[in-house]
């Protein structure tokens, strides 16, 4: 029988996590009384967290389908190679580590039954650390700002999707991406609920600090031409107002004298106008990097084996 609820989880280095989150999850879904699947995808780990997929596999072949990545090629490909092999009518995906309650599920299903083709949680009391839970509110509101992207928390990957939107972010084809993002351009009927959120259970977060800022980046390039046309707007700023001061300059020479001091006032000025050359040339090179991934070609990760079995069709 074809699956009414596909859940997604990538892992990457959850050995401790994924029974408990297995007993959970299926006990939550059982409770559905409808088909399911758990696809997780394994993100290229290096604990015993294949061995464990596998052993899951063994005991529900049927519920249980397992993708094994070739590498690491992070939580988003993860997510979009299951979306490439999800058969549901609606698609969970939750993050490995029990920071999202599975017992949550149901109730963003109910949301989709209830029409809404993408369903995002926010988390109600958010157990990460102070500098991620405000970093988050700062990258929440540029992004609010810049894209036409309306979320309130989209760092939170407890979501559920209508197959359609699911189809059209499998084939999207783009190499660097963020799926809440992605899913919310193509809506055409958003909502959000409350979703609950725990400390992690086990192992310790996969983000350090570059990976945060890289995602961010994607996020902002990714969907967003503002960043690029800040900088024609500062530029064009700039160029004003030191055409201004260079006048100013002149017409003091001539009138007053010539100037003594207000040597180091200039470099000040020079110092900051070269950084933010620099950083224009960055952003634009953000932009330039993404047109080279896209061009490149290359696969956005390389499955090596599925664990499934489909013979019940
Ligand atoms: N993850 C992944 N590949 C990665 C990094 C993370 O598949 O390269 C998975 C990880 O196993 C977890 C989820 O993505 O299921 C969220 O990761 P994590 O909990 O480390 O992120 P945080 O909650 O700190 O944002
Ligand atoms: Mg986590």
């Amino acid at each position: 029988m074809r699956p009414y609820v596909s859940v997604v989880v990538p892992v990457y280095n959850e050995e401790d996590n994924l029974r408990p989150l297995f007993t959970r999850l299926t006990q939550v879904l059982d409770g559905l009384g409808r088909p399911y699947e758990i696809v997780f995808t394994n993100d290229g780990s290096v604990d015993r967290s294949d061995e464990i997929l596998r052993a899951l596999h063994a005991e529900r072949p049927r519920e249980v389908r397992v993708i094994e990545f070739n590498g690491n090629f992070g939580q988003h490909m993860a997510i979009i190679a299951a979306f490439e092999y999800v058969r549901g009518d609606i698609v969970v995906t939750l993050d490995a580590d029990l920071q999202n309650p599975p017992e949550d599920i149901p109730r963003l299903i109910a949301k989709c039954e209830e029409g809404y083709d993408v369903v995002g949680g926010y988390r109600r009391d958010r157990q990460d650390t102070w500098f991620r839970r405000n970093a988050s509110r700062l990258i929440n509101l540029v992004r609010a700002r810049i894209t036409q992207i309306q979320m309130r928390d989209q760092g939170c990957m407890l979501r559920a999707y209508k197959r359609h939107i699911v189809d059209n972010i499998a084939t999207s084809g783009e190499v660097s991406t963020f799926i809440p993002a992605l899913a919310y351009s193509l809506a055409t009927r958003p909502t959000e609920i409350e979703v609950e959120h725990a400390p992690r259970a086990a192992g310790q977060s996969k983000y350090r600090l570059y990976d945060l800022i890289r995602l961010n980046f994607d996020l902002m390039t990714g969907f967003s031409l503002v960043p690029l046309q800040v900088f024609t707007m500062l530029g064009f700023v700039v160029s004003l107002l030191s055409g201004i001061l260079v006048l100013y300059l002149a017409l003091q020479r001539i009138f007053v004298g010539p100037e003594v001091q207000g040597v180091f006032t200039l470099f000040g000025i020079m110092y900051f106008l070269v950084g933010l050359g620099i950083f224009g040339l960055g952003i634009i090179g953000e932009y330039v990097g993404r047109i080279y991934l896209e061009v490149r070609k290359r696969p956005r990760f390389v499955v090596r084996e599925v664990l499934q079995r489909l013979d019940d069709d």
